[in-house]
């Protein structure tokens, strides 16, 4: 199994340290991202190949259902809060890209817990987007069960982008107008990569 991975590794290696090595070169010293995308561990919405990036594009923080815990100071593993921290403080991002998806297991897992199911961490970790499953269900209760499911989902993404602004220096950069953040949503069904709007308040399909 694991030589398919090696194999990919030799066709990395000859892009990139092949004939053309200036890419790497310059980037020895340090990284050069400008954007942090938060996205899912899912297998199938990995963020550099959707977005076609080389290295040093995007800085990356993937976690289950790409979720944004609020700005807290207990406890001593903030793994999500630790890497917007290193990207908005010390690579200073211009963008902080939320990327929720189609299909996502920890928005399902989210779904459908009726508050009683238990999991050592993912239930824990998933119930922070609680608020954007209740908005779906106190509004959207009519629509068919896969509807509401992907409306959660892409609630769950304005929620993280809310709790980005509980961190006062996001807020501030915000503000300032020198940091924006953008809510996105791939429906891998369909192939398609939306947008979230702020004047519509709609994900919009980017192509
Ligand atoms: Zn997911």
């Amino acid at each position: 199994m694991t030589d398919k991975f090696f194999e990919g590794f030799k066709r990395f290696k000859t892009s990139y340290f092949g004939d053309d090595s200036a890419l790497y070169a310059s980037m020895k010293e340090g990284q050069p991202a400008k954007t942090l995308m938060i996205a899912c561990s899912d297998s199938r919405v990995d963020p550099a190949i959707l977005t076609d990036c080389d290295p040093g594009d995007l800085f990356t923080v993937r976690n289950v259902a790409n979720l944004v815990p609020p700005c807290e100071s207990h406890g001593d593993y903030h793994g999500t809060s630790s890497a917007l921290e290193f990207a908005v403080n010390h690579l200073k991002v211009e963008n902080i890209i939320i990327m929720g998806h189609a299909n996502c297991g920890g928005i399902k897992a989210l779904w459908d817990d009726d508050g009683s199911t238990q999991s050592q961490f993912i239930h824990p970790w998933v119930r922070m987007a609680e608020r954007a499953k209740r908005r779906v269900k106190a509004t959207m209760s009519d629509l068919p069960a896969s509807q509401q499911l992907k409306a959660c989902e892409q609630e769950a993404v304005l929620e993280s982008l809310q709790n980005l602004l509980t961190f006062p220096w996001i807020a501030e950069k915000v503000e300032a107008g020198t940091l924006r953040l953008h809510g996105w949503y791939f429906d891998l069904a369909e192939g398609e990569l939306l947008n979230f709007d702020p004047k519509s308040k709609q994900f919009k399909n980017v192509i």
